[in-house]
């Protein structure tokens, strides 16, 4: 694989003896490559990635993957609240409201790529390639609805959420029947926080109950087919069964 070694970022710090176990994907929302670069390498932003990919998917490789870069930001995932340290970070460069507006083919065909070699070297499994919006929903909403998480799927990157049938739903209501699991809010939370979702905050504030389930939405629904078909609690109760029965 190619990369551009040109621009370095000086952002970065030790990860601490950490094992890399996330790949983060970003979008920079800037308006080109070129302030893409410019703003992840300057060193008053205190803000770096690893890998930026460029429309034409050109790979520029900011920070050693040894080192831990500053992409995440406040995050979490399955209570581990220093992200930047178990993770590598990808920008593409995108802006939803630039030129930039597409993920482009060579872009995605870089992106992929670029995954499948880092989860070969890392070991690093489908279900912990995620989304910036993923690790900080309250927060950040990249790289966004637009995504085409769908492409990944026939590639086998990411975790395949969905296909199972109706009757093994049943066993995850039975047991949450068993564990007086009464209303439906609870148990939305209670898969979501089992998945990895942060949770902490959501209880009591509505606003960010309803941010988490439009990061999970964007996420996780956009690419059915048939969306209308199927409710975001099934989708959820399908995904809690398949993440807790899959190795991968
Ligand atoms: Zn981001």
């Amino acid at each position: 694989m190619k990369y551009i070694t040109k621009y370095k970022s000086p952002n970065y710090n030790s990860r601490n003896n950490s094992k890399i176990k996330l790949v983060i994907i970003h979008y920079t929302a800037l308006p080109n490559l070129n302030e893409a670069i410019l703003f992840l390498t300057k060193k008053e932003k205190k803000v770096s990635s690893h890998y930026l990919i460029s429309q034409d998917g050109e790979i520029y490789y900011l920070v050693n993957e040894k080192f831990r870069a500053w992409h995440a930001g406040q995050a979490f995932w399955q209570d581990n609240t220093d992200i930047n340290s178990v993770s590598i970070g990808i920008e593409l460069d995108y802006s939803p409201r630039g030129k930039n507006n597409k993920f482009s083919i060579k872009m995605m065909s870089s992106l992929k790529k670029l995954i499948i070699k880092i989860q070969k070297k890392y070991k690093i499994t489908k279900k912990n390639i995620l989304a910036h919006s993923d690790v900080a929903p309250y927060r950040k909403k990249d790289p966004g609805k637009y995504f085409p998480w769908e492409s990944f799927l026939g590639s086998k990157i990411i975790f395949d959420s969905k296909n199972i049938t109706k009757s093994k739903i049943r066993i995850i209501e039975e047991w949450f029947y068993k564990n007086n699991f009464t209303s439906k809010k609870k148990k939305i939370i209670f898969s979501l926080a089992l998945i990895g979702y942060d949770i902490r905050n959501v209880y009591s504030n509505r606003k960010n109950y309803n941010k988490l389930i439009f990061a999970y939405k964007t996420r996780h629904m956009n690419h059915l087919d048939n969306k209308k078909s199927k409710s975001f609690y099934f989708i959820l109760i399908q995904h809690l069964y398949n993440f807790l029965l899959t190795k991968n």
